[in-house]
């Protein structure tokens, strides 16, 4: 029935609330602090941050709150009764329980709106956690009974409504006015601000695109009449992916991949990521297998161009991080020739995921002071590196793309001079629960990789590092 749907969870009608929620504005308003302690400073810096003006009354006031530019008055003294004459709302954040009560009980017999700190009986409000974008602000509460989801939920909406919500919600305030009255019937404003708020310039606000959102917003209301008509062109994201644990994406990556139109990934982007994409979006693969391009690369950075000239969010998601390894400069090249928006987002490359994720740092006091990324891709059956400025025992070596030419690699460096008892390690599936991770030294690791089945991708690791691996490796241990 149409009612199950407006309210699923309950029987309709019983809606039951335990606290009115309501916003105060707070503005040069009294607030009164009893407590001096960190509590009270935490809740000062909320009330501050509503520009409120405090007074603070304890006998012990911490340096911090003195010199918070809000409070306006201290009185290092015991509370009185006075204190909360011209109060607007207090709080009330001391160890004295019957203190507690007390004033508690003085607010509710002067109608004052009290707050006694992690006591909410004695509570005539209580403060929601908040995801702040203003002047869009979100106000969480379990009513008390269970603070710990209400945080969980506002930690998923901080990661879920981007910065530029307020922004967005600010541009929109500034020509309320002005579209009110070029469209004074409610309904064509309505119909107006839900085409800018689901269309393409809340879009681009939301990537970022400022200044360009603002203006676009503007000859929108200058063009009211055809607001339907204002059209945007198309951009292109790349984005990297990192390692392959969809937990070491950036939001940005993931905001991006929530409201691309297209999406192009390959191999090394696991299907666990790709399945964080818009469901909607149009999902391309370009391969990308070792010596197996699904699509060679200039047609993948001409799909690119292509796609975007047709008006799409084009997200291209690369493993790691789209400028290591990764043709990514490539890629916008041609996006830069062609005039398209583009912009690029990092991600943990896998020298840093494979880095953490196995207990090998990459640089320690005692053991390399610097650290070289090299491609280890083998051309006509041969590596070519510069041997001799790889050689440097004091220097990490991260070997990319390194597997079929890993006894290559680690006989040259041997006979460029490194030691062949210098450790070394090879790292499967980096930071997937697949993970592996196979150590020796350039002597045996050649063998000791050949007696094991290996799953690309691998990465190489190489210096007195790996040394701390029998001691910090964490996440197969935890994962076992
Ligand atoms: N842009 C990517 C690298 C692309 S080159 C980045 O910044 O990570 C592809 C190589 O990256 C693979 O051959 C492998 O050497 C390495 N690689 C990528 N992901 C990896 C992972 N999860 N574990 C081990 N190596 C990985």
């Amino acid at each position: 029935t149409p009612f199950a749907r407006i309210s699923p969870n309950k029987p309709h009608g019983t809606s039951k609330l335990d606290y009115f929620p309501a916003f105060m504005n707070l503005k040069s308003r009294e607030c009164v602090i009893v407590g001096g302690g960190q509590v009270a400073l935490r809740k000062a810096r909320l009330l501050a941050s509503a520009n409120a003006q405090l007074v603070v009354i304890a006998p012990d006031i911490c340096k911090e709150l003195k010199n918070l530019k809000q409070v306006h008055t201290t009185h290092q003294r015991e509370f009185r009764d006075a204190d909360i004459d011209n109060a607007t709302l207090l709080i009330v954040a001391t160890n004295d329980t019957k203190l507690n009560e007390y004033i508690s009980r003085l607010a509710h017999l002067n109608n004052l709106p009290v707050n006694v700190v992690d006591n909410p009986s004695l509570c005539s409000f209580i403060t929601p956690s908040i995801v702040d974008r203003s002047p869009i602000v979100v106000a969480i509460s379990s009513g008390g009974s269970a603070p710990v989801l209400a945080r969980s939920l506002r930690a998923r909406l901080e990661s879920y409504i981007p910065p530029e919500y307020g922004q967005l919600a600010a541009s929109m305030g500034e020509l309320r006015a002005q579209v009110k009255s070029k469209l004074p019937n409610e309904r064509a404003r309505r119909i107006f601000w839900e085409k800018i708020v689901n269309g393409p310039i809340a879009k681009q606000f939301l990537l970022g695109n400022q200044s360009n959102a603002i203006e676009q917003l503007h000859q929108a209301v200058d063009s009211t009449d055809n607001a339907a008509n204002v059209k945007t062109p198309g951009s292109v994201a790349l984005v990297g992916a990192g390692p392959g644990n969809p937990d070491l994406l950036t939001f940005r990556a993931l905001r991006l991949m929530q409201s691309a139109d297209v999406i192009l990934h390959d191999r090394l982007v696991s299907p666990e990521i790709v399945d964080l994409c818009r469901r909607d979006a149009e999902r391309i693969y370009v391969g990308k297998q070792r010596d197996n391009h699904a699509l060679p690369q200039p047609k993948i950075n001409q799909l690119l161009i292509e796609l975007a000239q047709q008006g799409n969010s084009v997200v291209r998601l690369k493993g790691g991080d789209p400028f290591i390894f990764g043709r990514g400069g490539e890629e916008i090249e041609g996006l830069a020739e062609a005039g398209i928006p583009f912009e690029v987002v990092p991600g943990i490359t896998a020298a840093s995921g494979c880095a953490s994720y196995s207990g090998i740092p990459l640089t320690h006091r005692n053991y390399a002071q610097s650290c070289v990324f090299v491609t280890g891709h083998l051309k006509n059956g041969t590596v070519n590196l510069d041997w001799q400025k790889l050689v440097n025992p004091d220097q990490t070596i991260v070997v990319y793309m390194g597997l079929e030419g890993l006894p290559n690699i680690c006989r040259e460096l041997i006979n460029h001079g490194l030691a062949d008892t210098t450790p070394a390690a090879l790292i499967e599936q980096g930071t997937t629960p697949q993970q592996q991770v196979i150590t020796g030294d350039l002597n045996n690791l050649a063998e000791l990789v050949s007696e094991k089945s290996v799953t690309a991708p691998t990465l190489m690791i190489i210096g007195g590092v790996v040394n701390l691996y029998e001691k910090l490796s964490w996440f197969s241990v935890a994962n076992k």
